[in-house]
């Protein structure tokens, strides 16, 4: 009898190691065969996935003896919690776990769009030097709004702010008092959007998807912004709107932008010609906690949590 399915991919180690003695039925690409994922889950305890698998209530309803999920990763919106709560399915997310990865991946988008030189190839390999087309701006000294003031946020805010940026953040969630605004590496003033969006050279996004943070960054609020901000969203897609980030990069509006995260993932091609010909823009496919460190402890975190929570074996 299968203890664990596993959809998705997870680091070998941990897999012979910590889940050493559970039978398990490993297949990083289930994730893409719905019918034969309801199928795999049926009567298994344990179920391990990244973002790609919809725990939704049709795979849900097929696996009636399940009592774990596992997450290898932090975001939940691909897993139906309220099915989950009601029928006691425990979920184990890797908290903590990829922090560093998206902090780095958001910290090198800052430098990479404010300097912009770094996009000057094409022109060197084609034996142009235009020095003053690739004048750019330093990191020290601006400031930094940090949208959603959690693990990832103040992470983010302790790096920052040791590269000399100032950091505000917005968290609705989090009082005026709260300690989290008093950090070790300084007080970090806990501004409304509005405020925000309207002070701060780089904006960047740290929320999960909800009903309430979907479509956050909009036309409306990208208008708010400091003429020539920079936008990074490496939390959920559909966060800010593709549609109205791109015509902002377009009109200058934006002085750049970083989108790891889409509505539609995988992103067709089709879907991408949204961003066609914006300047100084950064695409990447999902990749914020995409390290080899943070892979290793997503999944011994996640698989010591589901070996635990099975008894061990
Ligand atoms: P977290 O739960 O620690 O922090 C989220 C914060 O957002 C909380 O403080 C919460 O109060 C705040 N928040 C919720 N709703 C808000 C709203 N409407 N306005 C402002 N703030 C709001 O989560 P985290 O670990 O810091 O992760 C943040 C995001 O990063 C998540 O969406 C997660 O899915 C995403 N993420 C992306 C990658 C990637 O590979 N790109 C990797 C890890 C995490």
């Amino acid at each position: 009898m299968t203890d664990i399915v596993i959809t998705e991919s997870i680091d070998e180690d941990a897999l012979k190691s910590v889940l050493a003695g559970f039978d398990i039925h490993y297949d990083p690409k289930l994730f893409l065969r719905h019918e034969d994922l309801c199928r795999a889950v049926a009567d298994v305890p344990a179920l391990i996935v990244r973002n790609n698998t919809q725990v939704n209530a049709e795979v849900l309803k097929h696996a009636k003896k399940l009592v774990a999920i596992g997450r290898l990763g932090v975001g939940l919106d691909n897993i139906d919690m309220e099915t989950c709560k009601t029928r006691g399915i425990a979920v184990y997310p890797a908290t903590g776990a990829n922090t560093q990865s998206v902090v780095e991946y958001v910290i090198g988008s800052i430098f990479v769009l404010l300097r912009r030189a770094f996009f000057a190839t094409p022109d060197v390999l084609a034996g142009e030097f235009p020095r003053a087309k690739w004048q750019g701006r330093e990191v020290t000294g601006k400031r930094l709004g940090i949208v959603g003031f959690g693990a990832i946020g103040r992470s983010l805010g302790a790096s920052a702010s040791a590269l000399g940026m100032e950091v505000v953040g917005y968290d609705p969630y989090l009082k005026a008092g709260d300690p989290a605004w008093s950090q070790p590496w300084g007080k970090v003033a806990a501004l409304d959007l509005d405020t925000l969006l309207a002070t701060s050279d780089v904006v960047s996004l740290h929320v999960p998807l909800t009903a309430e943070t979907k479509d956050l960054i909009d036309r409306k609020a990208l208008a708010k912004m400091k003429r020539g901000a920079i936008l990074v969203n490496a939390a959920r897609g559909g966060v800010a709107n593709e549609k109205a980030v791109a015509e902002a990069l377009r009109s200058g509006r934006l002085g750049g932008a970083a989108f790891d995260v889409f509505v539609e993932e995988p992103l067709s091609k089709e879907k991408a010609q949204v961003f066609a010909d914006c300047p100084n823009l950064i695409l990447t496919p999902h990749v914020g906690a995409g390290t080899a460190e943070a892979n290793r402890r997503v999944s011994f975190m996640v698989a010591e949590k589901i070996r635990d929570h099975l008894g061990g074996k």
